[in-house]
């Protein structure tokens, strides 16, 4: 690798998913692209969203209420139409998985049904400084059940002076809590740092404990390839407009093993849009849940926001997991150099995330010195977007499937510019 922008423009040149750039709407700042690195909290638009939404209207008005049953994708059956797309997403059969609510909502649900604390069996395990909303739900759910969340809830923190955790960490504090451990929930990859888990090792220890495992795949799903039924993840909840494009406020998946998505007898909430399809209307007492994760719908899908996202999944399954993280790994592996040379120059771009690819997805977070804010704004001004989390981190996502390699290079020369500050 060099600092040239003729080897950027070679590796662009190079790149087999160059062309669905052009099928992205990008921000604009003085008449050009934004160089954005924020698909990690809202994705951009595909231009072809626009025209999944158009059709539904148009649906409507054409059909009215005959719409849930008339069309291409009735929308009776509206969620059918996501799952094997979503589904190759995680590495789930198509029956493991839906898509429905928002990701709060759904895990909260899911809570009901994998976090069944008894007297001697209640904890919780996390990361320490899990996103705010998990641990608002994971507080809430110990208090739900009579417990106190301090005495709960078990943070995993990393070593002294250090930003991530190591696995073998998790796998002890899994251990040592073993027969007091009710549930291990945890990221798959950390909002904050980017690291990505162990989810296999995680999963087989917590099963080992006699814990139930889930996962928050809200920064892992559409960035990094994961086998969900295979690892034997009992559920796992993501939302779709990080990664996944799906426009502000998106729908969410919810992933339930087979191995408890086919037992009628697990505790859930329950809606009449989770019971027996074929009794649906018969509007009669007595829930029989669907088979699968859709059994654990509420309520009849939300056309609209599901709508966008089916355009999103249609661009995912064109191009698959493996070609989007080969260039994932290209793309962050090169800003992660390019940080490097500007700190050779005297800068200090103490980069975060962890080093190794199998450790990380596309997401690389910058600790910067006092300056963070003022270097924040410079390249906002610039015509940057990329995120700022307090106390001194810039988060940048380069996002395969839209993010050039020249994108990163202006990035880098950006910040390079910020010396003096
Ligand atoms: C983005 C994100 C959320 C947001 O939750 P919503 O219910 O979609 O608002 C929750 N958890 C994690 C880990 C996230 O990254």
């Amino acid at each position: 690798m060099n600092t040239t922008l003729e080897y950027a423009l070679k590796l662009d040149e190079e790149d087999p998913l160059k062309a669905y750039r052009e099928q992205f709407l990008f921000p604009q700042h003085d008449g050009k692209n934004c160089l954005y690195f924020c698909g990690n909290s809202l994705g951009l638009q595909p231009k072809t969203t626009r025209n999944y939404l158009l059709k539904e209207l148009d649906h409507w008005a054409e059909y009215g209420v005959e719409g849930h049953f008339e069309g291409e994708m009735p929308w009776m059956y509206y969620h059918k139409f996501f799952a094997e797309q979503a589904a190759r997403l995680v590495g789930a059969k198509a029956s493991e998985v839906v898509i429905m609510n928002t990701l709060t909502t759904n895990l909260h649900l899911m809570m009901v049904s994998f976090y069944r604390p008894t007297k001697q069996r209640y904890k919780i395990l996390m990361e320490g400084g899990a996103f705010p909303s998990d641990q608002y739900a994971m507080e809430s759910q110990a208090r739900f059940h009579g417990f106190d969340p301090e005495k709960t809830i078990i943070e995993i923190h990393p070593r002294a002076g250090e930003h991530n955790l190591h696995t073998e960490d998790i796998l002890k504090a899994i251990e040592e809590h073993g027969d007091e451990l009710a549930l291990v929930m945890m990221a798959g990859v950390n909002y904050y740092t980017g690291q990505w888990y162990d989810m296999q090792a995680i999963s087989k220890a917590a099963h080992e404990a006699g814990a139930h495992v889930g996962f928050d795949l809200a920064h892992a799903t559409g960035n990094v390839p994961m086998e969900l039924h295979q690892w034997g993840v009992d559920f796992a909840v993501w939302c779709s407009y990080k990664y996944l494009n799906s426009g502000p406020g998106g729908p969410s998946g919810v992933f339930v093993h087979e191995k408890h998505g086919n037992n009628p007898d697990l505790p859930r909430f329950a809606g009449w849009w989770g019971h027996d399809e074929s009794e649906r209307f018969l509007m009669k007492k007595g829930f029989i849940p669907m088979k699968g994760a859709a059994g654990w719908q509420l309520s009849n899908a939300q056309i609209f926001s599901m709508a966008a996202h089916k355009a999103s999944l249609e661009i995912f399954d064109k191009v698959g997991m493996k070609a989007l993280r080969e260039k994932s790994i290209l793309l962050t592996n090169y800003m992660a150099f390019l940080l490097e040379e500007l700190n050779k120059k005297g800068h200090t771009f103490k980069v975060i995330t962890p080093e190794k690819s199998q450790d990380r997805g596309c997401q690389l977070s910058i600790l910067t010195g006092d300056n963070g804010k003022k270097i924040h704004f410079y390249l906002t001004n610039k015509g940057v977007i990329c995120d700022w989390r307090e106390p001194n981190v810039i988060r940048v996502a380069s996002i395969p499937l839209y993010n050039s390699f020249r994108d990163v290079y202006e990035f880098c020369k950006l910040l390079g510019e910020t010396g003096e500050m």
